[in-house]
């Protein structure tokens, strides 16, 4: 087992890093910006270091600082948790090359899914159902034409770099195909100095369905179900159930095992997390993610399973607590992601938190860093803290999440607080009837 881990993150998901490793009894180190200096994970370390000033490219995206903090206090491994470089695959490699370890797959299998035709390509090739569209980059509009006429309209281009929803022109007819290919090609070679794009059937209604997996790297992997993330703005979620209401026992461990067998056919080693869009009874890939999710908790939640100190485990040689036949769902789960913005337009809302006030009981668990007084700096991500809800199934933990939300208090800035008291009372949310667009279309209507 690790002496001693860095955790290069900040927010909640340091502090829940944080939290495992202390309890598996092992030393932690925070790293900080200086805008960070009175973060709750860094008053909770055993010790801190100040890698930079508050732009994250000078601080949490700096490998060199980072590196250089663990030489000098000695950590043995380091836990990236999620954005920043949990999905730098050089990052990965140089730690390795310290002889440092990191809690997350090689780099070769993060480079592998950062390249979105490479990892379609891999996942078709695991067994993993894909959308249908180009066999990797089209070249030109010809070929182009070529493959919608095959797969029919609409269609969608993608960046082969892409990430963020960046890079994605949606072509409704022929006409629309030449202009949706530049578009697309001339924004992803802006934001990722890559303009290799490919095509995909457009789904017109999909649910987001996400299967989160582990692998040992030695040939085993396994699932933990799945997390319904349909509900998002501009492809951010910000809500999230486990399991999903869509999906029925059958289906959920079908999908389940085809991708607890392509993590262990491809010698996967940590956790990961498959996501698929899904319509009309079927599955079809879009992404792999090589690192924890932010909603990982709604998977602890119905599981039992404390997904960092299984991280914490397979990266230390351990290998994994759990056989597939161990894990079992109990009830269910939702997350609400509290931001710093407002609950309409999104517009981030920094400033300083001038009461903040947590619910309690029974299935209730807040992941936050932030405490009153706290003044949230503007450099970084707006996720303040996640509201997480467990009941013993959909109906009560609905329930609990309105009496939860009802106690939440947070003074000061404006949340995302109230679209959640909204969305708990709404028809369609109380059936779990929604899909992909349903929140912006529901916004639009300014309900
Ligand atoms: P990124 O890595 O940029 O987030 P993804 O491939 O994960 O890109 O897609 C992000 C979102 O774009 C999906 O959650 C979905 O809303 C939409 N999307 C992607 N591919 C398709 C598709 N083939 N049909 C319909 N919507 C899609």
């Amino acid at each position: 087992m690790f002496q001693k881990i860095l955790i290069a993150n900040r927010g909640e998901i340091a502090l829940r890093v944080l939290r495992a490793a202390k309890e598996l009894g092992i030393q932690t180190v925070a790293v900080h910006s200086t805008a960070d200096a009175d973060a709750m994970h860094v008053r909770l370390a055993d010790e801190s270091v100040c890698i930079g000033p508050p732009p994250s490219r000078d601080s949490y995206l700096n490998i060199h600082q980072i590196v250089a903090a663990c030489e000098i206090t000695g950590a043995d491994a380091v836990h990236p948790g999620y954005g920043f470089l949990s999905e730098n695959a050089k990052f990965a490699d140089i730690l390795a090359a310290h002889n440092i370890t990191f809690i997350g797959p090689s780099g070769d299998h993060i480079r592998i899914m950062g390249d979105k035709i490479e990892a379609k390509r891999t996942a078709k090739r695991l067994g993993i159902p894909v959308v249908p569209g180009s066999e990797g980059a089209v070249s030109d509009e010809k070929e182009a034409k070529r493959v919608a006429a095959e797969i029919g309209y609409p269609v969608i281009i993608k960046a082969s770099a892409g990430g963020g929803g960046r890079g994605m022109k949606v072509a409704l007819t022929e006409a629309d195909l030449e202009i949706a290919l530049q578009t697309a090609r001339t924004e992803a070679g802006a934001a990722f100095g890559d303009d290799a794009v490919y095509i995909e059937k457009y789904l017109q209604k999909p649910r987001h369905i996400e299967v989160q997996i582990f692998g040992d790297g030695a040939g085993k992997g396994v699932h933990l179900g799945e997390r319904d993330c349909s509900l998002q703005r501009r492809h951010q979620k910000i809500w999230e159930e486990a399991n999903s209401p869509a999906l029925n026992a059958e289906e959920r461990s079908r999908i389940g095992e085809i991708c607890a067998n392509a993590v262990a056919n491809l010698g996967y080693s940590g956790a990961g997390t498959i996501e698929f869009l899904y319509e009309n009874g079927e599955f079809y890939f879009i992404e792999m993610n090589t690192r924890l999710q932010v909603e990982h908790t709604i998977t602890e939640a119905i599981t039992g399973i404390d997904l960092v100190h299984e991280q914490i485990r397979v990266a230390s040689g351990g290998g994994l607590s759990v056989t597939q036949n161990d894990i079992r769902f109990h009830g269910h789960a939702i997350e609400c992601r509290i931001n710093a913005e407002d609950p309409r337009t999104f517009v981030p809302s920094p400033g300083t938190i001038t009461h903040f006030h947590t619910p309690g009981g029974l299935g209730i668990r807040v992941d936050s860093g932030v405490y009153s007084g706290y003044r949230i700096p503007p450099y970084y991500d707006s996720l303040i803290g996640k509201l997480i809800v467990h009941g013993r199934n959909r109906v009560e933990c609905m329930m609990r999440l309105r009496r939860a939300l009802d106690e939440f208090v947070v003074d000061g800035i404006k949340t995302t607080l109230p679209l959640f008291r909204e969305l708990v009372g709404n028809p369609d949310i109380a059936n779990g009837d929604y899909d992909i667009h349903w929140l912006e279309k529901h916004l639009a209507k300014g309900e």
